[in-house]
């Protein structure tokens, strides 16, 4: 599937044909994003939103543009309830901020899950630790689905949030955010989205799910790096204040005080990524003419197909296999009753120019809990073929091989 378009896929590493299966770090940029970059800093470079000339007329409308296509994308109400931020991690820590300065106070409760990723834990502990809040998770059963039983015990007078990743970026299940929202809301606690890991693989819709913040990132969706979106409601986003200040986010300045700029720009002070937001829209462009139905489809059947063929290695442990996932598949291979290190497995698999990660993949909380040092993560994008698990189960083959 338009594996033209990634001039990178053509790349040899260590002589051999790249096999590039680290989508769930950073996905590949297609020219047509590498373009815009080049096209921007070529033909329209100027700061956005206070010049009066042509250059910066046209660069504030291209930012604009793009903050329209993503509010679009995502079916959010309205463009001003998208925040360009540098990232999903920037966009957590602000919301953690922001909503923490005002709605959580001493003993009250944010609720995450067991899988989370550091960005949807660390950000939360902090605030808890200056607002003197408690954070707690949901648990996860053998199966290594949710506790959703356990999570209603959990809502209480005293939860002012729930923080909840759409996708685990270790194990790839997709969680059930659906009833998570349903039940938070029956309570009024409003839930926040990592959708770091959901965005790029399926059509997110924030109407349709009715959750009150979405975070993801540009750079594992195709775009480039250092440009991330925090959705909010609009509702929430007038009501939390800004989390950082400076040029932009301003009404007026005094020395008697500053009165805030309207939103979103209330919430992105500084010189905003114009040229990342631009090369944003180009890559939510190139997604949608792909299309989600296709990626989907064509995503699934590249996990199945690879699930397939892991399971008949001997020793090996597929976590949470067989559960609906969104192209990510995290594994270990045993000796006997000896764990193969999994960081010898990626060692050894890129030396014949397959990627993979290995390691706590951010989340360390969940890898604890499964007794492990960390797993072997395999992640696709739209680009991998059936070919592209065929090379890397060979040589998964041939590692292990030396290995044992
Ligand atoms: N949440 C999840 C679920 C992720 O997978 C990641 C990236 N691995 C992040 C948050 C952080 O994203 P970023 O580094 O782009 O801020």
């Amino acid at each position: 599937m338009n594996r033209e378009d990634f001039e990178i896929l053509k790349e040899q590493v260590h002589g051999q044909q790249l096999v590039y299966l680290d989508n769930a770090a950073t996905s590949q940029k297609p020219q047509q994003v590498t373009n815009a970059i080049m096209e921007a800093y070529a033909h329209w470079n100027s700061n956005i939103h206070r010049g009066v000339h042509h250059l910066s007329q046209v660069a504030t409308m291209k930012h604009e543009d793009a903050r329209r296509k993503v509010a679009d994308f995502i079916g959010a109400q309205s463009a001003d309830e998208i925040i360009f931020t540098k990232g999903t991690t920037d966009s957590l820590n602000a919301l953690a901020f922001s909503y923490g300065e005002v709605y959580i106070q001493e003993g009250d409760e944010i609720i995450v899950s067991a899988v989370e990723h550091h960005s949807n834990i660390v950000p939360w502990q902090m605030l808890c630790e200056r607002k003197k809040a408690v954070l707690r998770h949901i648990p996860l059963r053998d199966d290594l689905t949710l506790d959703i039983e356990a999570f209603k015990g959990m809502l209480n007078i005293r939860t002012k949030l729930v923080s909840i990743a759409h996708v685990s970026n270790v194990l790839g299940t997709i969680l059930p955010i659906e009833e998570i929202i349903r039940l938070a809301h029956e309570k009024n606690i409003p839930v926040c989205l990592d959708g770091a890991q959901s965005v790029p693989h399926m059509k997110v819709d924030v109407q349709a799910l009715d959750c009150d913040f979405l975070a993801f990132s540009g750079h594992k969706m195709y775009g480039p790096t250092g440009i991330g979106v925090l959705y909010g409601k609009r509702e929430w986003l007038e009501k939390i204040p800004p989390h950082e200040g400076g040029g932009e986010m301003i009404n007026h300045v005094r020395w008697s005080g500053t009165t805030y700029n309207e939103l979103p720009y209330k919430f992105e002070a500084g010189t905003p990524n114009f040229v990342g937001s631009y090369a944003l829209q180009k890559a939510i462009e190139y997604v949608q003419k792909v299309g989600f139905e296709a990626i989907e489809t064509h995503e699934k059947e590249l996990t199945e197909y690879c699930e397939q063929k892991l399971n008949k290695i001997e020793g090996i442990k597929i976590y949470a296999i067989n559960q609906p996932k969104a192209g990510v598949i995290s594994f270990n291979i045993y000796n006997g009753s000896s764990l193969i290190h999994p960081f010898d497995i990626g060692t050894l698999l890129d030396q014949q120019g397959v990627a993979v990660r290995t390691g706590h993949h951010c989340a360390e909380p969940l890898i604890d809990e499964l007794g492990i040092p960390g797993t072997v993560r395999v992640s696709f994008g739209l680009y991998n073929e059936k070919e592209d698990v065929d090379t890397f189960i060979s040589a998964l083959k041939k590692s292990v091989m030396i290995l044992s």
